[in-house]
């Protein structure tokens, strides 16, 4: 089990305490984006592409508590930008260690490190590091050379300072899943508590529209990925969401799940769009007409999604709705055999590794052509500043 028992138990007694109470629409986890500035500037990231004057924008710690007390969750994700830019990290942390929060501080550990002992170590506090795969595809997906030796030496310095440290792998078109599986051995060799794996999504603003995964194509990647796991690896996601992401259960997406707040206030309808923002949480949940979102709706910008933000907290919410999703939830944690697959192997077996041909340009940006094999398409995508 990739999470401590007394977080599983605060997570449980929340979600049954909102079930009870015949809440239809309730929150899980906050987003809670304290600043988009970053000290990387990844080929896949929409958050980084604001004006100058935006980019030094910050949330003050008093909105951030004001925020996490308005929303309620148990879980409080910090994600940005690069939250550890922010003067007053250390100070937001404690503040939410105070208020019993398990915080998620995501961060792609560059400054890690240096900043390490600006924290206390706490069974609440878990650094979540990104690491888009081993080291070639991490730095070729964050365009830093030599971003990955890095962050890893941030995750040892972390684990052996006694923080909880889990990790955050976004795939995009191209990912080998032999190569992601090798990656996962290296991440629990290094000490990591719990690891957590979803797809990318296609965000207006990045730079590399073209780098993507579609949803079938994203059902044989995690299909690869995910069955006939090693009994090392550990996730912090949902059982039921890693089933979603195989294909194995479908879920509409419950974007109120992890509501997402920051200098523009509580954005509308979640992580990944931007259709409006509400000053409350309360006017969020009110002034979204929410059946325009998720696959069902026919909106075009949900018909790839399969993102953690948008789907876990819907796996979890399946979890507590029936019997059938209690005891399915149950047999997935207590019989890791169930995740054996021969066809899976088969297509571990099989999977072509992408190459990466010449260098061209993109922008203003140094690009690579990947050729993605699997599918038989020729892409590019951004390989360094
Ligand atoms: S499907 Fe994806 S893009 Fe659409 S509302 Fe849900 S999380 Fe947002």
């Amino acid at each position: 089990m990739g999470i401590p028992i007394s977080q599983m138990f605060t997570v449980t007694t929340y979600v049954l305490k909102q079930k009870l109470s015949g809440r239809k629409r309730y929150p899980l986890v906050l987003m809670l984006e304290p600043l988009f500035r970053c000290n990387l500037a990844c080929a896949g990231c929409g958050k980084i592409q604001y004006p100058a004057h935006i980019l030094k924008a910050q949330l003050t710690p008093e909105q951030c508590f004001k925020a996490v007390e308005e929303c309620g969750t148990p879980m409080v994700s910090i994600p940005g930008g690069e939250p550890l830019l922010h003067p007053n990290m250390p100070e937001i942390v404690e503040g939410l260690v105070a208020r019993k929060k398990y915080i998620y501080l995501c961060t792609n550990a560059l400054l890690l490190k240096e900043k390490l002992h600006l924290f206390k170590p706490s069974k609440y506090l878990s650094f979540s590091v990104h690491l888009d795969g081993q080291e070639e595809h991490h730095d070729m997906s964050v365009c830093r050379e030599g971003g990955h030796a890095i962050a890893m030496e941030g995750v040892r310095a972390a684990v052996a300072a006694g923080f909880r440290v889990t990790t955050n792998t976004t795939l995009f078109d191209g990912a080998d899943p032999n190569s992601v599986r090798r990656h996962f051995d290296e991440l629990m060799s290094a000490g990591v508590e719990s690891m957590m794996v979803s797809p990318g999504y296609t965000y207006d603003k990045a730079p590399d529209q073209n780098h993507f995964l579609g949803k079938a194509r994203s059902r044989k990647l995690f299909r690869a990925i995910l069955s006939n796991r090693k009994k090392s690896w550990q996730f912090n996601t949902h059982p039921l969401f890693s089933e979603y992401l195989m294909g194995k259960q479908d879920f509409e997406c419950t974007p109120w799940g992890m509501p997402t707040y920051s200098i523009f206030g509580w954005q509308k309808p979640c992580y990944l769009l931007q259709d409006g923002y509400a000053d409350t949480f309360q006017e969020l949940l009110d002034s979204v007409d929410w059946a325009k979102y998720g696959a069902k709706s026919g909106n075009p910008q949900c018909a790839n999604c399969m993102v953690h933000s948008g789907h876990e907290a819907s796996a979890v919410d399946y979890n507590f709705s029936s019997l059938k999703g209690f005891f399915l939830t149950a047999k997935k944690y207590m019989f890791p055999s169930l995740y054996e697959d021969e066809g899976a192997q088969k297509l571990l077996n099989e999977w072509k590794p992408a190459g990466h041909g010449p260098l061209v340009q993109i922008g203003d940006k140094p690009a690579a052509v990947v050729v993605t094999t699997s599918v038989d398409e020729s892409m590019t995508s951004m390989a360094g500043d």
